[in-house]
C-alpha cells in the first residue's frame, strides 16, 4: 500500500513538474525554483496545508522551511509532533512573484492536485494554515461552514465526509501571523491543543 502512495505522489509530482500551463511556471523556471510537492508521511494521519511557497521553499523543494515554518515546528512540537509524522503541503504548488496572494485561477488549477494528495494519504485530521486553504477544502468537501471566515472557525473541529470516510477539518491562522503579531501565536498554540485532544482523546 505504502509503494501505491508513493507511486501516485510521484505520478503527482510529474505532471506539476510539466504544468507549462501554470501562469507561475515561467517565473519558477526563469528563476531556477522548484516546486513543491509537499513533505513528511504518505500514511500520517494529520495534512498540514499552507497557501503557496515562498522564497526558501522554491530554492530548496521543500515547504514552510523558512521564518513560517520554524513557527509551525514549533506549534507541532507544542503537541509532541514532529515533522516526519504528519505531512506538509501547500494549496498552490509554485510560488507566486514577491508572495503575493495566490490568485483564484492560480488555485483552481493546482488545488485538483491538492485533492488527489488528500485521497491518496487519507487522513483522519486535515489542518489548514490560513484563509485560502481553509476556503478550498471546506469548498471541496462542500462543508455548511464554508461561508464563514477563519476568525469564526479557527480552532474548531469541523466533520466532513471525504470519499474515503470522515474527516476532521481544523481551520487555524496561518504560522507567518505569529511572526508579526504576539497575540495570535497564543490563538495558534490554543489551536493546536484542540489538535492535540483530537489526536489523543482522554
Ligand atoms: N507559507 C506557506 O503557506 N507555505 C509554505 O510552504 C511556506 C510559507
Amino acid at each position: 500500500m505504502m509503494t501505491d502512495r508513493l507511486e501516485a505522489m510521484r505520478q503527482i509530482e510529474m505532471q506539476i513538474l510539466e504544468l507549462a500551463n501554470s501562469p507561475l511556471f515561467d517565473y519558477r523556471t526563469s528563476n531556477g525554483y522548484q516546486p513543491v510537492i509537499g513533505q513528511g508521511s504518505l500514511e500520517a494521519e494529520i495534512v498540514f496545508i499552507g497557501e503557496a511557497p515562498g522564497k526558501n521553499e522554491a530554492l530548496s523543494g521543500k515547504p514552510f522551511c523558512g521564518a513560517s515554518g520554524r513557527v509551525l515546528d514549533e506549534l507541532l512540537a507544542s503537541i509532541g509532533l514532529a515533522r516526519e509524522q504528519v505531512y506538509i503541503t501547500n494549496v498552490v504548488k509554485d510560488r507566486p512573484p514577491e508572495n503575493r496572494d495566490p490568485r483564484p485561477d492560480e488555485i483552481a488549477l493546482y488545488a485538483p492536485f491538492l485533492a488527489q494528495q488528500i485521497a491518496i494519504i487519507q487522513p483522519r485530521i486535515i489542518a489548514t494554515l490560513g484563509r485560502f486553504s481553509m476556503a478550498f477544502v471546506l469548498q471541496h468537501f462542500d462543508a455548511p461552514q464554508q461561508t464563514q471566515t477563519i476568525s469564526e472557525l479557527h480552532g474548531q473541529a469541523i466533520e466532513v465526509q471525504a470519499a474515503y470516510g470522515k474527516s476532521i477539518v481544523v481551520p487555524l491562522y496561518h504560522p507567518a501571523v505569529a511572526l508579526y503579531q504576539r497575540s495570535r501565536k497564543q490563538i495558534l498554540l490554543d489551536d493546536f491543543q484542540v489538535m492535540r485532544r483530537l489526536i489523543n482523546p482522554s
